[in-house]
């Protein structure tokens, strides 16, 4: 059998979120209730898919926005392109395996290992190979996948087992049949073939503008503090957090008006210890991010990665290779 599939080993160190959260409304209350998704995989692949955007951005190249995207057919973005939009196919078939090659169904446990098998389906080049490799790496060392972006830690022992305290979809990368790719140079030139696009609303959703402290997180202490609001911005103590709240804190959904959720630009995992986010030219840069951090955390005994720092890790072993 002569495919050039590619398999990529991982580890969970948190369970994966594999449930769908349904909005229903509820004495003109917006609930969001949240129901079994056997079809784990479609939400993954979304989260590979949003990452690849992120990186892809990063590397000064364009993706189209996915809420509001022009991409059909054959005029499409580079990221269309691998991961099909209207009119045009993913060129890939994409399978998650459990530990014994079968299709894995139900969630992704900790400790459990799974596999991400893609299977080309028409003819993948190396740059978009190299790019979806980063985009995993980019995803286990610094991100999570499928996360679970309203939740957030606690400090409180009495909260802590509440599933919304719950961290999610943080994994390790234990292998991958990656070959060897190309470089950064070529990566940049491939995708500055595509055509230049608005990024809209989604011009923050950039490698460019994203951070990340391994090692530290923020959480909730008590009813009246809560390191992480503290970096948000949030005000409390909670009872007092508009419902509207900033850029950074993110938005609930108001079908009502047409509002719609969007989600914190902060996440902080506990178990093991994450907090990564984005920043946003005009209204919070790198340097304010750190202030607050360090407010919350003291000034030494951690690294607060910035976008270039990241990308040059993330490319740091493939310069010079092609
Ligand atoms: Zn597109
Ligand atoms: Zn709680």
């Amino acid at each position: 059998m002569t495919t050039n599939e590619k398999i990529y080993q991982f580890n969970a160190l948190t369970d994966l979120w594999s449930w769908s959260v349904t909005l229903e409304e509820k004495n003109g209350q917006i609930k969001e209730k949240t129901v079994p998704d056997r079809l784990i995989t479609t939400g993954l692949l979304g989260s590979i898919r949003w990452w690849f955007e992120v990186l892809v951005r990063g590397l000064t190249g364009n993706a189209c926005d996915p809420t509001d995207t022009k991409c059909e057919d054959r005029n499409h973005c580079v990221v269309c392109e691998l991961f099909g939009c209207t009119g045009w196919a993913r060129k890939f078939r994409f399978e998650v395996l459990d530990e014994k090659n079968g299709t894995k169904t139900d969630q992704i446990k900790q400790n459990q290992t799974f596999y991400l098998r893609f299977t080309p389906l028409r003819p993948i080049r190396v740059e978009e190979w190299t790019l979806l490799d980063a985009t995993l790496r980019l995803i286990a060392e610094y991100g999570a996948i499928g996360g679970k972006t309203v939740f957030k830690p606690t400090d409180e022992p009495t909260r802590a087992s509440k599933l919304h305290h719950k961290d999610y979809g943080l994994v390790q990368m234990v292998s991958s049949q990656q070959s060897d790719g190309t470089d950064r140079g070529n990566l940049e030139k491939y995708l500055s073939k595509w055509p230049m696009l608005n990024h809209g609303a989604f011009a923050w959703a950039s490698l460019q503008h994203f951070w990340c402290v391994n090692g530290k997180y923020l959480a909730r202490q008590n009813g009246n503090s809560s390191s992480f609001n503290c970096v948000i911005g949030r005000l409390e103590p909670k009872q007092q957090s508009s419902q509207n709240d900033s850029w950074m804190a993110g938005r609930r959904p108001d079908p009502r008006n047409n509002v719609e959720a969007e989600s914190k630009k902060v996440l902080s995992f506990k178990n093991p210890a994450r907090t990564f986010g984005f920043v946003k030219p005009g209204l919070i840069d790198f340097n304010t991010m750190k202030e607050r951090l360090t407010n919350a955390w003291g000034r030494n005994g951690w690294d607060f990665l910035a976008g270039a720092t990241i990308i040059n890790q993330l490319f740091a072993g493939k310069e010079g290779r092609s």
